[in-house]
């Protein structure tokens, strides 16, 4: 693994390519050159806009709804809107290739890079693979066979570091590369991955698909198709130590990948039973296009929820900041509660708790907020590079300390 300077690294793929020097590739790092700012800059014309506070969170937006795939595509993250749109890029001719990643036969949780160049390589990219991933390594392939247009699908750290090099070196000038992009947080690194797995299940070797919900569980599905769930609160201690992280993953800050062309999550959707609704927000003109392809085969949604959500902010941000500057703190391995009383707390803040869009912005400045101190405490050097400009808008918001 390549690492920056400080040693951060997400293993986003792009030093494993040998087609051009590795020191090349490190220059576009976003851990060495920071997130957002004038990468937003240069995509949009401008920064988000300071003075309105959704975009502060959510980032520029041309369109934002939530929907659902009329006919989701089976064993996808959610209804599969991102493997419809990029199997449909491909058919109509939008691009010659996807990068993006399969499943490794080992372990359905962890992926291969893929440059996917007909329906069913990029059906077999469909669904999470948890762990770090280099997706940016096919790239080389794509760039050695001259093709000359791409859909790249990435996490935020993918594509901060690919149109960063895009611009700054002459590889992949003449490619026109789209982008779809996932939110994504606490991501893991693949040594780590056993380790938390067997922690969060009582059966790990049967886990088949996982995903952290806006019920406050975390819902394993197994591979006899029955749903296990968790409450957060009654995880064990020992998992949220910030320690079991990745560094780079703790010093993210562009959770809802801001620089994608359209960016496809669920948590700013409302969990509804037996709905697969997803959170769609199209950023560019790159954007549309993809979301043309699809757009009769998703039924749509406006966006549902109360923004407010600060009084649950308010109530966990001492304990965030007191864990991300206590380095030594001894984790417990014991439940912080039991499941039965995890269920009962998440059923009650289900009722009284963020929903949709609130859910969102609870998620994005909770998040914010424990990398800000993450980095301030564990890694000051790094604060004023790698954090955005909003960040301190927000937290001077909860009237937190810079
Ligand atoms: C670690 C992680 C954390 C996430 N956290 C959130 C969250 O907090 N909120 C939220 O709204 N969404 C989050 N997501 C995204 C979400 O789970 C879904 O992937 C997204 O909503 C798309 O669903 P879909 O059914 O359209 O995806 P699918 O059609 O199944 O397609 C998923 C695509 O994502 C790609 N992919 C899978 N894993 C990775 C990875 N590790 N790195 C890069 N690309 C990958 C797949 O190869 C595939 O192309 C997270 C994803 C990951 C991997
Ligand atoms: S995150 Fe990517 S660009 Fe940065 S050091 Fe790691 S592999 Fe290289
Ligand atoms: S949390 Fe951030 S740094 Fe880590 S893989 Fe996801 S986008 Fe990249």
């Amino acid at each position: 693994m390549h690492q920056t300077e400080k040693g951060l690294c997400s293993s986003c793929g792009l030093c494993s390519i040998q087609a051009w020097p590795v020191e090349e590739s490190i220059t576009s790092c976003v851990f060495k050159n920071g997130w957002l700012g004038e990468r937003e800059r240069k995509l949009f014309g401008r920064e988000r806009s300071f003075d309105d506070p959704v975009e502060m969170r959510f980032g520029i937006t041309a369109e934002r709804f939530t929907a659902q795939l009329k006919n989701p595509v089976s064993e996808s993250q959610w209804s599969g809107i991102i493997t419809r749109i990029a199997m449909r890029a491909l058919e109509e001719k939008l691009v010659e290739g996807v990068v993006s990643l399969h499943r490794s036969t080992d372990n359905v949780f962890f992926s291969i890079p893929v440059l996917a160049r007909n329906s069913d390589e990029v059906y077999a990219t469909r669904g999470n693979k948890p762990v770090l991933s280099p997706v940016l390594q096919s790239l080389q392939n794509a760039y050695r066979l001259g093709m000359k247009k791409i859909l790249v699908i990435g996490a935020a750290c993918h594509l901060h570091t690919l149109r960063d090099f895009q611009e700054r070196f002459a590889y992949l000038k003449d490619m026109e590369v789209l982008t779809i992009g996932i939110p994504c947080v606490d991501n893991v690194a693949r040594s780590q991955w056993p380790w938390i797995l067997k922690r969060m299940t009582q059966s790990p070797g049967t886990a088949r698909h996982m995903e952290f919900m806006q019920d406050f569980r975390i819902h394993i599905r197994h591979e006899d198709g029955h749903v296990e769930k968790i409450p957060f609160f009654s995880l064990p201690e020992e998992l949220s130590n910030p320690g079991i992280f990745p560094a780079a993953c703790m010093s993210c800050f562009d959770y809802l990948n801001s620089l994608a062309d359209i960016t496809v999550g669920y948590i700013g959707a409302e969990l509804l039973p037996d709905k697969k609704r997803q959170w769609i927000l199209v950023r560019t003109d790159t954007g549309k296009r993809l979301l043309k392809l699809i757009e009769h085969e998703l039924d749509r949604f406006p966006e549902s929820g109360r923004w407010e959500c600060s009084s649950f902010i308010k109530n966990t941000s001492s304990r965030i900041i007191e864990s991300m500057k206590n380095v030594n703190k001894a984790y417990s391995t014991k439940r912080r509660i039991p499941v039965a009383a995890g269920h009962i707390l998440a059923g009650v803040l289900g009722m009284i708790g963020p929903k949709g869009i609130g859910f969102a912005h609870y998620s994005v400045d909770f998040h914010l907020i424990r990398h800000y101190y993450y980095v301030k405490f564990r890694n000051t050097d790094r604060l004023k590079k790698l954090v955005p400009r909003h960040v301190p808008v927000i937290l001077a918001e909860y009237g937190l300390p810079l």
